[in-house]
Parts: structure tokens; C-alpha cells; sequence
């Protein structure tokens, strides 16, 4: 963790263990709001995807934070620091890979990432070492001398993350880190990310929804500048159910009996709470429905309840669960 020097944290305006604290934050672009009125915390440790459509405000909120940005209203805390007024010291916090990786062309790896260490303070045999192990870790070792103007793009956004990374922050800031790379390259970063994620605290912007689910705890969604959910993958979903289920019934008894399909959903559509009930394609010898139940009540049990009565023989019943993409669909269109 880096030598905080001087001046303390702001004690006053942050939770214990947030180490990111976000207040109100707005920002104006002229007229237009690009951030408006943004609230959130990120304890220690934890990996925080920071989701949202094209425009929604991300790279805004990750330039504010980092300090390359001023916000227009609000306040944030990296650390315990004001963004505003301890700028410095939230800059020795943080590692920050933006949208497009810095670099500087004609320098090679080891120029760059000596650079980059040099910039940040890190004293010359500390950075040797700590370059030696990034290498290692971010799978540089074979490119160290290559120019970096010459390495593949999955190559620069792995010099990018060592170069976040070179003065062992305890914050990462990753703007998009896995965008233009290749499945091979995506799948290498993200394990990478989960790896840095099990010491230090990472906010990750994206807009790829497999990406949050492989490497994120948390997941913030932002639309058009505002915060429109927060939670795990897995609350997101169950908070923004659509209360609908699937049922199959062994057909054979009912064919048996003379019943058709229509006769079942008929009962069906009388259980209380049911809204609606639509026959789904079936299977040889099966009869299948979707069920869209009123409200947010759990209706498995009058479901099943009806069968019994009815004595149809119940083969599935699966209340319907929300994808992470059906929710931020459903939350930023
Ligand atoms: P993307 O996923 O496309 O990178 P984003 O969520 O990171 O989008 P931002 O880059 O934060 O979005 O932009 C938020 C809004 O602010 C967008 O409408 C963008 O056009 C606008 N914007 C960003 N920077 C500026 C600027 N310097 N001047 C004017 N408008 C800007």
C-alpha cells in the first residue's frame, strides 16, 4: 500500500470501510447532465462492476474519482481523501487503466513501466522488483524490450494494468479494460482482474454483461446519469423479477381423460393472483405453459396446489428468474 504522507483522511465524511464514498455527484458538460446526482459507496476489498448503456456517464464518474475531472456538483472520498481538496493523495490511492491505455509508442515495455514508476515515486530497486512480479503476473515477461507501439492491443491493455498497478495501490480504477480484445485475451484479463480483486478494492466499467457476472461482486447501473440499481448479479435479478413461471404436465392423463390443454389453462387462470396463462409449444407428451402471476407473490404454491387437486402430474415448475441482461434491459431502455 502506498506512504500516505502529510495531510490525514477526512475522517469526518467516511464510513470505516468505504474506501470509495460518492455523494450527490453531478456533472454538467455546458448544459447537458451527464451525471446526475450519483450516490454509492465501495468497501475495502470489494469488486464493483459500474455498469451502463453507451453515454451513460461511467468514464465521467471514473475521470472524477481518478481527479482528471472536476464534478460540476457533490463530493466523493477516495480513501478518506476529498477528491477536491487532496487531490495528491487520492491520486497515491489509486491505479487507473482509462478507457485507452496511455502509452507512449517508441518506449519499450521496461521503458514505460520504469517510466510510469519513476512518475509515481517508486523508489529504483522497488521498482525493478515490482516490475519483475507485474511482468510475471500480467504476462509481460516474453515483451519486456518489444516497443509498445508494437504490441497487439490485449498485449497494451495488459502494460496498461501493470502500469495501474506499479505503485501497489490499493485502488484500481479500470475504464473498459476488456474492450477491442479478443475471447482468448477477454478470458486472460478477466482472470487477471478476479486475481488483483482478491487483495485490493476495483471499480470496473463496462458495458459487457458476461464480464461483471465472471468478475464482480457488485454491480452499480447507470442510465443517462443516474443510478438506477445496485446489488449483487444475483439480487438485481430476483429484485426485478417479472413473476412469471414455467409449468409442464404429463399430457398422457389428460389425453387419457379427454382433457385438452384449453381445459387446464381455463383452472389455471382461476388459481387467485394469476394474471394470465398462455400455452408454450410442448414436447411429445407433455403440455406446457407460461404463467404471468399479478403482483410480485410467489404463486408456486397455489400452482402446485391446483395440480394436486386436479391430480395432472406436474413434471417442472420453475418461477422465472431475470437475467442480469433482462435487468439492464429493462432498466436502461
Ligand atoms: P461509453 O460506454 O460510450 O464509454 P460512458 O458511460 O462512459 O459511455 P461518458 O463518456 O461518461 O459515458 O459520457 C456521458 C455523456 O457525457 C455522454 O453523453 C457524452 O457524450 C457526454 N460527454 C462526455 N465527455 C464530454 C465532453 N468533454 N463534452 C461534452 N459532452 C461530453
Amino acid at each position: 500500500m502506498s506512504t500516505i504522507e502529510s495531510s490525514t483522511p477526512n475522517q469526518t465524511q467516511s464510513s470505516d470501510d468505504a474506501m470509495i464514498r460518492v455523494n450527490e455527484l453531478g456533472k454538467r458538460y455546458g448544459k447537458f447532465k451527464a451525471l446526475q446526482g450519483i450516490t454509492f459507496e465501495v468497501p475495502r476489498g470489494q469488486v464493483l462492476g459500474f455498469l451502463g448503456p453507451n453515454g451513460a456517464g461511467k468514464t465521467t464518474t471514473m475521470k472524477i474519482l481518478t481527479c482528471f475531472l472536476a464534478p460540476s456538483a457533490g463530493s466523493a472520498f477516495v480513501g478518506g481523501y476529498s477528491i477536491a481538496e487532496q487531490s495528491l493523495q487520492v491520486r497515491r490511492l489509486l491505479g487507473y487503466l482509462p478507457e485507452d491505455t496511455p502509452i507512449y509508442p517508441d518506449m519499450t515495455v521496461l521503458e514505460y513501466l520504469e517510466y510510469v514508476g519513476d512518475i509515481r515515486g517508486v523508489e529504483s530497486g522497488l521498482r525493478r522488483r515490482r516490475i519483475g512480479d507485474l511482468a510475471e503476473i500480467c504476462g509481460l515477461m516474453k515483451v519486456l524490450s518489444r516497443p509498445v507501439g508494437h504490441l497487439s492491443k490485449g498485449l497494451r491493455q495488459r502494460a496498461g494494468l501493470a502500469q495501474a498497478l506499479l505503485h501497489d495501490p490499493p485502488i484500481l480504477v479500470l475504464d473498459e479494460p476488456t474492450s477491442g480484445l479478443d475471447p482468448n485475451q477477454i478470458v486472460e484479463i478477466r482472470q487477471l482482474i478476479r486475481h488483483i480483486g482478491e487483495e485490493k478494492t476495483v471499480i470496473l466499467s463496462t458495458h459487457i454483461l458476461p464480464e461483471v457476472q465472471a468478475t464482480c461482486g457488485r454491480v452499480i447501473i447507470i442510465n443517462e446519469g443516474r443510478l438506477v440499481a445496485d446489488g449483487t448479479p444475483d439480487e438485481l435479478a430476483s429484485q426485478q423479477h417479472d413473476n412469471s413461471y414455467h409449468v409442464v404436465f404429463d399430457a398422457s392423463g389428460f389425453t387419457a381423460s379427454g382433457q385438452s390443454d384449453e381445459a387446464i389453462q381455463e383452472q389455471l387462470e382461476r388459481v387467485p393472483g394469476v394474471q394470465s396463462v398462455a400455452s408454450t409449444s410442448p414436447n411429445e407428451g407433455e403440455f406446457s405453459f407460461t404463467i404471468k402471476g399479478e403482483s410480485t407473490l410467489d404463486l408456486r404454491k397455489e400452482i402446485f396446489c391446483c395440480a394436486r387437486d386436479n391430480e395432472w402430474i406436474l413434471l417442472e415448475l420453475q418461477r422465472r428468474q431475470l437475467s442480469l441482461e433482462d435487468v439492464f434491459r429493462r432498466l436502461t431502455r
